[in-house]
């Protein structure tokens, strides 16, 4: 089937497609442009990775935005939200709008309802329902990319229950599922009422095999010969694939071994440069310098200079961007890989090299084997079509033994059904809640009703498991004041707050007992510990000798802490307190002004990590004064005011990363946590003086930087913010850069005290 001969679609668009090279549909398209995917037929697309599903995304959305509807895809991961829509922007030369949703949780995103094409997580689509989004009843489209994650027990819920809601509202929306091969696709087109587009056609071959000592073994019976010497397994494949002008990607099991891997590779790969590749990556190199002065930043420039990088989810997404696009400029020639890497970001290479496929599992707490649908989508990472001959996707097996288990295990093996994890207590008590308080049902039946439209029920053989678990959660709920129960279920001020804030009932239950059990001024670092011991906070683990060093601060700051702690008898609980009282260090760390690379030594953490920590901590405190402010309305036993203020400022200090006194500066756009301490060192203590202080002193403070100057001037509303004929002024100069040297040298206050 020709691009040329599909209708349906805006002017122009097929037209455009073949200006990128995409005359013929691939075989699968073929399929569900067959199946009726451009007339609004509803289709689980079970196709290998990079075998053109974003194609099918936008037939399906295109023609249906084209008979005068709207659709929406939904993301796995929010770092590939703007990827998807810049990927859409191609057509908005066509007429049509693209918009994407990330940010807040609590807004409806009403902006949203003129775009015709919304690029959003389940997460952000979830709660833009419960905030009663209009546009939502408009759609008359919806994709959900890699449906198979409904088999994640953390995320698979939401995705779940999103798409029965979706579709309960509109029940003429064409459903696309775009899903990796898995073991039972035929389910999930029954529970979505789609045709199913099953295939495991390929627009490039893919090899697979088996390194074992000397010898590459592949399933069609091949082998080859790796002469490696001494050289290890991975450095031997990457060198050889470099030998025929290939690239290779690396997947290992955690981030510290793909820093590692990285830097290994560097020695192969430095060989392998022409002069002008060699200055190209040092100008790359810089630009990874210039987004963060942590050791991550510079372990990965050194890399990047000699052809060689890493991918991981604590990476900060501007390096994260820069190492996909050198790699796919074909500059950078291996990249050592967690397995984030695999899921979504379109970064094909001739050869993957999955090094490691057993991984640390805390909740078996050893190693465990990955799932053969894991492997299979790193896999599908191998061969870029039109550049690559084909693809080789290799194992390493550590033995005879394992090299024939290794093809039975992963190489012939078929991958898994995936399985709902919706009946599991948390995910049922944050989406039942939310699906009364918006309204889906009204009643325990209603309830029911609704819940049988979810993937669970389509799986489960269990009678009355569904039910059972549905009385615990409505028990639960109604013990901590969410919902009423008579003949009809009904959600109280309170649950509405808690469904529109997202939070896990679980966390605004602790976080309402915290609040009342605070006595006056509530401390920064007793609110950061308050929401760091929700469930909606992933805590940091305890490592060797941090069960001491936080009892002891745990009693030294006993008073600090709102609620009752647990005795050290109590080892499970205790132990979860430790944990969140390392996380609210880490936060107090940060908004007392610790430099970013201190944090990131002490914690042993990436700065990436930093940030996530930091986001939900804000979140959940903004969370928390709005639940106080809730309470204040409608308790008789009303919270002081003084508690949200407390609860407000703590929020504050760690969205900018600052102390109290610095709050009014860093709020300015460009100044952040640390040019708002030189500023304030060299006496300009608010916007106000700010915007009246000596130009000189500006400068000098902010280290003679005239561009930034400017903006920054610029930004908090000077009358004339040009620096011509401004010189920096010396003293302000020298203060400001003894400060950096300071945070840098010491950490900030010293008072914080060093644990090495
Ligand atoms: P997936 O989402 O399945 O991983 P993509 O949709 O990203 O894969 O497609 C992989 C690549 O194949 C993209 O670069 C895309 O432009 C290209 N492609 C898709 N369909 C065709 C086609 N029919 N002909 C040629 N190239 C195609």
């Amino acid at each position: 089937m020709k691009v040329a001969d599909l209708t349906g679609l805006p002017d122009g668009v097929p037209e455009h497609f073949q200006s990128q090279g995409i005359e013929e549909l691939y075989p699968p398209q073929a399929e569900a442009v067959e199946a009726g995917i451009t007339d609004g037929e509803s289709i689980v697309a079970s196709i290998p990775t990079a075998s053109g599903k974003t194609f099918i995304a936008e037939l399906a959305m295109l023609s249906s935005v084209a008979r005068g509807g709207k659709a929406l895809y939904i993301v796995p991961l929010r770092a590939l939200a703007s990827e998807k829509k810049e990927e859409f922007e191609e057509f908005e030369q066509y007429g049509v709008s693209i918009g994407v949703s990330t940010g807040n949780y609590d807004s409806d995103g009403d902006w949203l309802a003129t775009k015709d094409i919304i690029v959003a997580t389940s997460e952000k689509v979830d709660s833009l329902v419960r905030n009663g989004a209009k546009w939502v009843d408009d759609l008359s489209c919806v994709v959900a990319d890699e449906v198979h994650l409904v088999n994640d027990a953390h995320r698979g819920p939401t995705l779940e229950v999103t798409l029965a809601k979706l579709r309960r509202v509109n029940p003429n929306l064409q459903t696309v599922a775009l899903s990796a091969t898995v073991g039972n696709a035929d389910e999930m087109a029954d529970w979505l009422d789609a045709t199913l587009v099953d295939s495991s056609w390929r627009p490039i071959d893919l090899r697979k095999g088996v390194l074992y000592g000397q010898a590459l073994h592949f399933d069609d019976g091949t082998q080859q010969e790796l002469a490696r010497g001494k050289q290890k397994e991975t450095a031997a494949l990457v060198e050889d694939t470099l030998g025929d002008e290939g690239s290779s990607l690396v997947f290992v099991n955690s981030r510290r071994n793909a820093e590692a891997a990285a830097k290994r590779l560097a020695d192969v790969t430095k060989n392998h440069l022409t002069d002008e590749e060699r200055s190209k990556l040092r100008e790359v190199a810089d630009e990874i310098r210039d987004v963060s002065d942590t050791e991550t930043s510079d372990d990965l420039a050194n890399a990047v200079e000699k052809g060689s990088a890493f991918h991981h989810a604590g990476l900060a997404s501007e390096h994260r961007s820069i190492v996909e696009d050198v790699f796919r400029d074909r500059l950078v020639k291996v990249i050592s890989a967690t397995p984030t890497l695999a899921a979504g970001v379109n970064t094909p290479s001739r050869r993957v090299i999955v090094r490691d496929w057993r991984r640390y599992d805390g909740d078996v707490g050893g190693m465990q084997p990955l799932d053969v649908l894991e492997i299979h989508q790193m896999f599908g990472r191998a061969g870029r079509p039109g550049l690559d001959p084909y693809g080789e996707a290799v194992l390493i097996a550590k033995s005879h033994e394992e090299l024939q288990e290794l093809f039975d295990q992963y190489v012939w093996a078929d991958p898994e059904a995936v399985h709902s994890k919706l009946a599991a207590e948390p995910a049922l008590r944050t989406h039942i809640l939310a699906t009364v308080a918006s309204g889906f049902a009204g009643t325990e039946d209603e309830l029911l009703d609704f819940l049988e439209r979810t993937l669970y029920a389509t799986q489960t053989d269990e009678t009355g498991r569904l039910e059972t678990v549905t009385q615990r959660v409505l028990d639960y709920l109604e013990r901590n004041g969410f919902l009423e129960r008579d003949d009809r279920l009904r959600a109280t001020g309170l649950g509405h707050r808690v469904s529109q804030l997202y939070l896990d009932p679980m966390s605004a239950a602790e976080i309402i007992d915290g609040l009342r059990a605070a006595e006056d001024d509530p401390t920064a670092l007793g609110l950061y510990h308050l929401v760091s011991r929700t469930p909606d906070m992933y805590q940091l683990y305890l490592r060797s000798g941090d069960r001491e060093r936080y009892t002891e601060i745990a009693y030294e700051r006993e008073p600090e802490f709102l609620g009752h702690m647990p005795s050290e008898f109590e080892d499970h609980a205790f132990e979860d307190w430790l944990s969140a009282l390392k996380t609210a260090r880490l936060l107090e760390d940060w908004a007392s002004e610790l430099d970013e690379d201190r944090i990131t030594e002490r914690y042993a953490i990436g700065p990436g990590d930093i940030r996530g920590k930091v986001d939900t901590a804000e979140w959940l405190l903004n969370a928390a004064e709005r639940l106080a402010s809730e309470l204040q309305r409608s308790d008789e036993e009303s919270l002081p005011s003084a508690t949200t203020t407390a609860v407000r400022e703590a929020r504050k200090r760690v969205q900018y990363g600052v102390e109290e006194e610095l709050l009014d500066l860093a709020g300015v756009r460009n100044v952040g946590r640390k040019r708002a301490r030189r500023l304030y060192a060299a006496g300009i203590e608010s916007r106000a003086d700010l915007r009246e202080a000596d130009k000189s002193v500006v400068l000098g403070a902010l280290r003679g930087r005239r561009k930034t100057t400017e903006t920054i001037l610029e930004n908090v509303g000077r009358k004339d913010p040009s620096l011509d004929d401004v010189e920096a002024d010396a003293e302000a100069k020298a203060t400001a850069t003894k400060t950096a040297n300071e945070a840098a040298g010491n950490g900030g206050q010293q008072s914080l005290g060093d644990f090495e």
